[in-house]
Order: C-alpha cells, then structure tokens, then sequence
C-alpha cells in the first residue's frame, strides 16, 4: 500500500508529535524532514556540498535539535540547490510501500503534493514560543523573536515557502489540545483509507 500524511507548519506547532502519534497508530514509516536541514547547517562549510553528501550518520549528531540548528537549517533551507539535493530521497521515502508521515515546511506542497492526506498544523508565535522556551529555557522574549525570524524566513522565502497546500485540514494547536489535533488528524487519515 502507498499512503503519504503530508504534516506542514511552523516551528513549534506540534508536527512532529502529531506525526509521530499517527506512525505508531497507523503502522506508518515517519520521517521528520527538518532534521536533513538541521544536519546541512550542522555541518558547516559549503551547504550545497553538504546536502549532497548527507549521510544517515550526519543525522545522529546529538546537537541537531538546539536553537541554534534551526535557525542554521532555516539559513541553509533558502538555498535552492541545498533542497533540491534533498527532493528525491524525501519523495521515494514519502511513497516507500507501506505509508509514510512526513512532516517539515513543503510536504503536501512540493515534496508529494498526490498525498492522501495533507494537514496543517499552526499556532500562534507566542503559544509555540512559550512551547520552545519550556524545552530549551533561557529568555523568553529572545525565543519569540527567534520564532518570528524563523516564520518570517521559511514563509518568504523564494523556493518553497511554508504555507498551507491547498486541500490541507488546518490544525491550530493554539487552541486545539494535543489529544484533541492527533484525534482529528486520525480521523483524517482513517476517511481516505476507507
Ligand atoms: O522542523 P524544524 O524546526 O526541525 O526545521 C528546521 C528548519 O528547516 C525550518 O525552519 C525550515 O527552514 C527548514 N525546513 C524546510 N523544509 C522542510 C523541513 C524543514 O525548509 N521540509
């Protein structure tokens, strides 16, 4: 069987949590995609190079998840060519047999746009910034700020903007609880597999 969850949406929002319940629930195989990008930036030097010559290795690093790295990989995500040497193995991951939950920034729009079931999941700058700064501490203040110049970076740039794919199911985790998206998320997903 080939089944693709498409899962885009801001830092913060809640993609990964609401991927990682409908993997496990479904029997689906999850890839979170802004790992790949957090591992080019991770690795320095000439980003094209690095996108081309990832490696599952590179993808272990234990400093990938920090604040730092996101905003590395939100650099290093503008590049074109940085993204384009990461389309084919998303998109052969996204249709392996079996089904698959991606979520990053161009999931339902770029990478498999024929996916059964697009979602979009959002919520306010402050609520995901508040999220943020309960996991990595420190000020406030400069975790929302960072939120912005991230939204504000992956949502205008030239190649791929973050925004929703047109038959996307909107999921705003500001005032959905966690439980409450997933179940919804699920219902999506039980419909087109019906
Ligand atoms: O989701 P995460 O916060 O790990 O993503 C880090 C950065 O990687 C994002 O801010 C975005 O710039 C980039 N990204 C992307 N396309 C994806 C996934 C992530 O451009 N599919």
């Amino acid at each position: 069987m080939i089944f693709t969850v498409a899962i885009d949406g801001p830092a913060a929002a809640g993609k990964g949590t609401i991927g990682r319940a409908l993997a496990a629930r479904f029997g689906f195989a999850h890839l979170d995609t802004g790992l790949l990008y957090r591992a080019v930036g991770a690795k320095g030097g000439d980003a094209v190079a690095a996108a081309r010559a990832l490696a599952p290795a590179d993808l272990q690093r234990g400093d990938l998840r920090s604040q730092e790295a996101g905003q590395a990989a939100s650099r290093v995500a503008a590049i074109p060519e940085v993204r384009a040497a990461l389309v084919t193995f998303q998109r052969n991951f996204a249709r392996r047999p079996g089904g698959a939950v991606l979520d990053g920034r161009d999931i339902g729009t770029v990478i498999c746009p024929e996916a059964e079931v697009k979602l979009y999941v959002t919520a306010s700058a402050e609520v995901r910034a508040h999220r943020r700064w309960l996991e990595v501490g420190g000020d406030e203040a400069k975790v929302l700020a960072e939120v912005r110049e991230r939204d504000a970076r992956d949502m205008g740039r030239a190649d791929a903007p973050l925004k929703p794919a047109a038959e996307a199911l909107v999921l705003d985790t500001s005032e959905l609880s966690i439980e409450a998206a997933i179940a919804a998320a699920a219902l999506a997903v039980e419909a087109r597999l019906d």
